[in-house]
């Protein structure tokens, strides 16, 4: 057999007999979307059959609230897509759970659900009111995303590329208040999409752990998405762990190196390794391709969706890493910060 069907046929395994967790994964806006328009049962009949077939045990879904909801209808937007996933556990009931505790996590996978945790991408649902972060606590969101790539009450986000705009600052004083709350409440930090001035005031004014739920590294690609070798040894040095995302414009240059495949991701696995590492990587694919069908614009992904979420590992398998360093990345890293983040 070649090397490469081996690879292959060895990561299909491991993802079999690993946990595998996707730290980000614009799953409720979808749900949220489908269900307006009439339909039930989405992610059991969507992305259940391709999430199984890659193994997945753990998705984390991010609460996202696109422009033309800001900031009016922000809150609306989250409370709804929450609503919907209650909806989708009453009617998929033995194949979802949502999770508050890394108990609940272990129970989900146990009982062969799909395990789903709750994560704020952007702070915009409780504008300025501390207060509500404490709401969304109960509701069972444990993640906190101070922003998205735009300017709230919070902070400011990273574009993906430069834009004409006025000087940036980092996080607000609100922001800094959102940090104590979410250290006060025991949720977590993400800081994809921070700005490099925000990451400092993390720095600066957050003690805990904290992960980049989907960013890659920028020392390989230059986008202010993806975190410089100092943001990645600072992360490391919190114990925290980076979701390597598959949006090709955060992975690779297509002008130079022509298509971006997931080679070109497991690069950037290769340089958090040598700087940081393998405890400090993890998955955090960000598919959106699945959304785009009707676009018609060109593909997103480097991988294509679920069904290929091993194409990763095998690559890292032919690359000579072993079958304990392919666990730790397609899930033991994140379930590490997510054990001790959610006790
Ligand atoms: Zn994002």
């Amino acid at each position: 057999m070649k090397k490469r069907d081996e690879c292959t046929e060895r990561a299909v395994r491991l993802h079999d007999f690993n946990l595998v967790v996707d730290a980000h994964f614009d799953l409720l806006m979808d749900v949220l979307d489908k269900r307006e328009k009439g339909r039930r049962r989405v992610i059991e009949e969507d992305h259940l059959p391709s999430m199984k077939k890659a193994g997945l045990d753990l998705v984390v879904s991010s609460l996202f609230v696109s422009d033309s909801f800001v900031p009016d209808m922000a809150l609306r937007r989250a409370l709804d897509q929450i609503g919907a996933l209650h909806r989708e556990i009453d009617e998929s009931g033995d194949k979802l759970a949502l999770c508050r505790t890394w108990s609940d996590v272990e129970l989900a996978k146990e009982q062969g659900k799909l395990a789903v945790i709750l994560s704020f991408e952007g702070v915009e649902p409780i504008s300025n009111d501390i207060g509500l972060l404490r709401i969304f606590y109960e509701l069972g969101v444990r993640g906190v995303g101070l922003v998205w790539s735009r300017r709230n009450y919070a902070g400011d986000g990273c574009f993906f590329s430069e834009r004409r705009e006025g000087r940036k600052g980092g996080l607000t004083d609100f922001g800094v208040k959102v940090l104590d709350e979410i250290a006060s409440l025991g949720m977590f930090l993400d800081v994809s999409h921070l700005n490099d001035e925000g990451f400092q005031d993390v720095l600066d004014f957050y003690d805990g752990p904290f992960i980049a739920s989907h960013s890659n590294c920028r020392s390989l690609m230059g986008t202010m998405r993806n975190l410089t070798d100092d943001h990645i040894m600072s992360l490391a040095q919190r114990g925290g762990v980076m979701g390597m995302n598959s949006c090709s414009t955060f992975v690779a240059d297509e002008a130079k190196v022509g298509p971006v495949t997931a080679k070109h991701l497991a690069d950037h696995v290769d340089h958090i390794k040598k700087l940081v590492g393998i405890e400090h990587v993890g998955f955090g694919f960000d598919f959106c391709d699945m959304f785009r069908v009707n676009s018609g614009s060109s593909s997103y992904d480097c991988i294509s969706g679920y069904s290929h979420l091993s194409d990763l590992t095998a690559e890292l398998l032919m690359r000579g890493y072993s079958d304990d360093e392919a666990a730790m990345v397609m899930g033991g890293n994140l379930a590490r910060f997510y054990r001790e983040a959610l006790k």
